[in-house]
């Protein structure tokens, strides 16, 4: 059929693949409820749209380069008693990114910081925000090279395109004098104009450590503390608790697989 074939073309013109694939099928349905020709079309366009957010969502997790597929769903807040789990969904619905407002997630290796700091990254991504997770050592990296290429402007400008930007694993490799330097440039920048999420195994107190310099450690920690929800997390590894309770000599006990990749 001649039309058929045409709007099919159109369809594709006009970019709409959910019309496309869906409207047959809810063309014979329309018909036999006798629904309008107005609630045709909007049945057609809800699925259009519901679709294009489903992929916005997506492309803003495959742009925020997470490390692994963590949720807040998956997370066990009882192994935590400490840790303000209120507080923490309340973080979820991401009012303080609109606010530009900063977290802070401190605590020894293992107990759960990076898995938050995805979780509630991911939740962004579904809300609209536009997230990029690093780690310490992989921006002040980023910097060089973009330094070495001349092309901090681009870097800088990208991340300003930023709502919310995660650095996890602070304090785990000292980060060198560039490094630092770099890092509170960046965190400079960011002050209230893009949210920040650190997450660290050192406390404040010897983050001068990390930047080998205590003016500019300290210099940071007040920017980045500015506005700020801080979670001290106290606990045991949770790989290590895990694996303390699985029984002896099985070695499915502890959950050491590399995590998934990214959704596409
Ligand atoms: P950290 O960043 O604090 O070193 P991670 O977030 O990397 O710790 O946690 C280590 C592993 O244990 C990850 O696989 C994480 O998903 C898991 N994990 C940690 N804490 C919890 C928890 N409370 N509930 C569920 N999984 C957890
Ligand atoms: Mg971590």
């Amino acid at each position: 059929m001649t039309s058929d074939v045409l709007l099919k073309h159109y369809l594709k013109t006009l970019r709409l693949p959910l019309f496309l694939s869906e409207y047959p099928q809810l063309a014979r349905q329309c018909a036999e409820e006798k629904a309008s020709y107005e609630d045709f079309l909007l049945r057609l366009a809800e699925r259009e749209v519901a679709e294009r957010e489903r992929n916005a969502v997506k492309r803003r997790i495959r742009e925020a380069c997470f490390p692994a597929e963590k949720e807040l769903a998956d997370f066990d807040f009882t192994v935590l008693p400490n840790l303000n789990k209120q507080k923490i969904l309340q973080l979820s619905m991401g009012e303080y990114i609109a606010k530009r407002e900063n977290v802070v997630f401190l605590g020894p290796p293992g107990v759960g910081k990076t898995h938050l700091g995805i979780a509630l990254g991911r939740e962004a991504c579904r809300r609209g925000s536009r997230v990029r997770y690093f780690t310490a050592t992989g921006l002040a990296t980023a910097y060089r090279e973009a330094r070495d290429q001349r092309e901090v402007g681009r870097l800088d400008a990208f991340v300003k395109n930023r709502d919310l930007i995660i650095i996890d694993e602070l304090g785990y490799v000292p980060l060198g004098e560039s490094g630092a330097e770099h890092l509170f440039g960046f965190i400079s920048n960011c002050y209230e104009r893009t949210s920040v999420m650190v997450t660290s195994n050192l406390p404040f107190a010897e983050w001068n450590q990390i930047f080998a310099d205590e003016r500019l450690a300290g210099a940071l920690i007040d920017r980045l503390t500015h506005r700020v929800h801080i979670f001290d997390i106290q606990g045991d590894s949770y790989r290590l608790k895990t694996r303390l309770r699985a029984p002896v000599g099985d070695p499915d006990g502890e959950d050491d697989s590399p995590d998934r990749g990214e959704e596409g």
